[in-house]
């Protein structure tokens, strides 16, 4: 272990921290002796034992946000802590709006370049960060240089969420200070979407559909299989494009990034940007008419046949079942 000190931003989520944050603090345990969280909203106490479990031995809260964006306070909270009491060796931040908002800021305040699309990290006499390239066909393995602290983006899904025995972090205070005008942008209105069943990203099983449907009106089908599997509906940036479902439902380099158990792609060739987010499944089911379709390449479970058929008859096999 060749790193002493690692700093996670712990994204806060309806009183829990959200899946990537805990996949951070997770993987940040096998680098380094000590790993810290920092936080913020109306109540960090009440994180502090989840954010313990995970490994963390301090969690630095920035306090509640009133409303402001959080990454102009949390990257200034952040620079104040670096310039109170040193460095960490990295700061690894989950990919999401706010995520990203926070790591450039913070790029900004320490000048600091920061590494985002991290898919991979390991310890090599100091981390060493993963990046896949040319649609996931590529890896590309970068370091920093220099002075740290290094500043991490990692997608979702990356690491593996595993608790410890540990107790609940040391809550401690890391206000942002004044942050100016800078500070002055505030969120009026969220909107959540409207989903039925779990999360694209935590379903155990996704059923995902492609141009293959051959219209939009189709992907009923998609939803209805998904519903009946207790799972999540996907799609690929095709039918997104063609604006057939919301980009909520994309799958790949430039949408969702999903590791299900069971991952059933209908109607989809398996071009490279599409299987990067979606070769982490455990069991890949693949129905194609084409059988030469790339998607079979990395199936488990391969059916060439027309998805206007084999679906059909899935759904009313589940059905059948009860
Ligand atoms: C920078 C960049 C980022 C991208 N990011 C993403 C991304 O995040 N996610 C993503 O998905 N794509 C992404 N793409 C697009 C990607 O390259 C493909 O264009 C897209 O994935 C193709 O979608 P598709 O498989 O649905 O359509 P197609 O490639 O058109 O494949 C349709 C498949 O359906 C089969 N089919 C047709 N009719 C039937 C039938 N009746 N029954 C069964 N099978 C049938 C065909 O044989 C074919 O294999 C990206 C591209 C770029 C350049």
């Amino acid at each position: 272990m060749s790193l002493s000190n690692i700093w996670v931003v712990v994204e806060p989520s309806n009183g829990t921290l959200t899946t990537t944050s805990l996949e951070l603090l997770s993987h940040a345990r096998n680098f380094s002796a000590t790993v810290s969280a920092i936080t913020w909203g109306d109540d960090a106490t009440a994180l502090s034992q989840e954010a313990g479990e995970f490994g963390a031995t301090t969690l630095y809260d920035v306090g509640p946000l009133n409303g402001a964006l959080p990454g102009v306070p949390v990257a200034a909270a952040i620079a104040a802590l670096i310039a109170s009491q040193g460095a960490p060796d990295a700061i690894l931040i989950p990919t999401s709006y706010d995520g990203r908002d926070v790591a450039g800021r913070l790029s900004a305040r320490l000048d600091r370049p920061v590494l985002t699309n991290v898919t991979g990290l390991s310890d090599e006499g100091g981390l060493v960060t993963e990046h896949p390239g040319f649609g996931g066909s590529q890896t590309v393995k970068a370091r920093f240089t220099g002075e740290g602290p290094g500043i991490i983006v990692v997608r979702a899904k990356s690491f593996v969420v595993e608790p410890t025995e540990g107790l609940a972090a040391t809550v401690v205070a890391a206000p942002a200070g004044d942050t100016g005008t800078a500070g002055a942008a505030t969120i009026t209105t969220s909107h959540v979407e409207e989903r039925t069943g779990p999360k694209l990203e935590e379903a155990a099983v996704v059923v995902s559909g492609g141009r293959g449907l051959g219209e939009a009106g189709k992907y009923a089908l998609i939803e209805e299989a998904a519903k009946l599997l207790g799972g999540a509906a996907g799609a690929s940036r095709a039918i997104v494009d063609a604006g057939w479902v919301p980009y909520s439902h994309q799958v790949g380099q430039t949408g969702k990034t999903v590791k299900p158990t069971v991952y059933i792609a209908c109607g989809i060739s398996g071009a490279t940007q599409h299987m990067v987010g979606m070769k982490g499944s455990k069991n890949i089911v693949a129905i194609n008419k084409d059988a030469d379709a790339p998607i079979f390449q990395i199936a488990d479970f391969g059916i060439v046949g027309d998805v206007h058929k084999v679906l059909p008859a899935l759904i009313e096999a589940l059905k059948a079942r009860g």
